[in-house]
């Protein structure tokens, strides 16, 4: 069983790592032969486009991916191989535009900031009128980790703003006073077998993943509300994989941020505080096998760190850390790698954030 995967990142090379053992071999299209993945998995190193897909679809049982921004051709050229891609091409479709992916959650009733479409002055000054300052300006295409967003807090600041998220095809949203950000990782199996990971708790700085808390202490009460969502958005993209949606916690309610159509940053910590992790599941999952259990595995923290790799004997020198690194190169604000902290009890996993905290750079 060969699986392909589209792009060979950190994702790409946690996947490939937790293909092996399940004796699913991986082959990775990443025009960068020595991309993070190739520590586990065969890399076709050719340019993404449609002239190399049917080398590269050669052999496969199914093919994934890490990234959204899939060409058309090239899910055409699996099509054509007779490869299944999963999830399917509706899945990251409705990721390309911020303004389609809030209309699709509205559509199917799940809750999200209010918001609406802005493209000049006039569009942004209504917007503010409608939502209520502060409200936040989003890049509807093209935007991540925080890049391409902007907070306005005052009507004087809507013009630059604007300018600041590209003038136009922007997507105004109301400002949310959440008290935390939660996210739930799931995955959907190819007979539409369904697992879900407890909710966990986000925090974000710069508008990246800082650390997240696994499970999220006193959310068990959400954890239906969120599941439904996820099942609704599931079913409506005739899903097969990992999806992760983030919530804003607002009181009793969830609001939906935004979701992500494969394994995700906040489903990390899994790998050693889940009897499955949510990158085992997205192979079974893919290759259509078997999902394995979501139990948990006592109390986990993750730590991203960026810009700079972390220290790897001060780290492991951490009783209970577990370090991974993505191999790649160190360059200011880069994502380099995780730290994850498993212990048996939530007080203990606790005791050891202040220590390991200050042992994720952040640069
Ligand atoms: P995003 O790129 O949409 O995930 O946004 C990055 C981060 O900005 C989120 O994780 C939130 O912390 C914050 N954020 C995004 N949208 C809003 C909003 N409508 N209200 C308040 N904070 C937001």
């Amino acid at each position: 069983m060969i699986l392909g995967i589209l792009g060979g990142g950190q994702l790409g090379r946690m996947l490939a790592l937790a293909a092996a053992p399940l004796g699913v071999r991986v082959r990775v299209w990443d025009p960068d032969a020595r991309c993070s993945a190739s520590c586990a998995a065969e890399i076709f190193a050719r340019p993404l486009d449609a002239a190399h897909v049917a080398d590269f679809a050669a052999g496969l049982t199914a093919c994934t991916y890490e990234f959204e921004h899939i060409p058309h051709a090239v899910v055409e050229g699996l099509e054509h191989a007779g490869v299944p891609l999963r999830p399917g091409e509706a899945a990251f479709a409705a990721k390309h535009d911020r303004l389609r992916e809030k209309e699709l959650l509205t559509s199917l009733g799940i809750p999200t900031a209010p918001f609406a479409a802005v493209d000049d002055a006039a569009g942004a000054h209504a917007a503010a009128q409608r939502l209520g300052l502060p409200l936040v300006f989003k890049s509807r295409r093209g935007g991540y980790d925080g890049k391409g967003q902007a907070v306005v807090r005052e009507a004087g600041a809507l013009a630059t703003s604007l300018a600041a998220c590209g003038g136009r095809d922007v997507l105004a949203e109301a400002f949310i006073r959440f008290e935390r950000e939660v996210s739930l990782v799931a995955v959907r199996g190819l007979d539409g077998s369904f697992a879900a990971w407890p909710l966990v708790e986000n925090l974000h700085r710069d508008g990246i993943l800082r650390r997240t808390l696994a499970p999220a202490a006193g959310a068990a009460a959400l954890q239906a509300q969120a599941e439904a969502h996820m099942r609704s958005l599931m079913q409506h993209l005739g899903y097969v994989g990992v999806l992760a949606i983030e919530f804003f916690q607002v009181g009793g309610a969830l609001m939906v941020n935004e979701f992500a159509p494969r394994v995700h940053n906040s489903g990390h910590w899994s790998i050693e505080g889940s009897e499955a992790s949510q990158f085992e599941n997205h192979v079974r999952a893919v290759c259509g096998l078997p999902l394995g259990s979501t139990a948990l595995r006592g109390h986990s923290v993750m730590f991203n760190y960026l810009g700079r790799e972390a220290v790897r004997a001060a780290v492991l020198a951490v009783p209970d850390a577990h370090l991974h690194t993505y191999a790649k190169g160190e360059r200011p604000r880069r994502k380099l790698g995780h730290i994850t902290v498993r212990c048996d009890s939530a007080a203990a996993r606790d005791a050891v954030l202040a220590q390991l905290e200050p042992l994720a750079p952040w640069e």
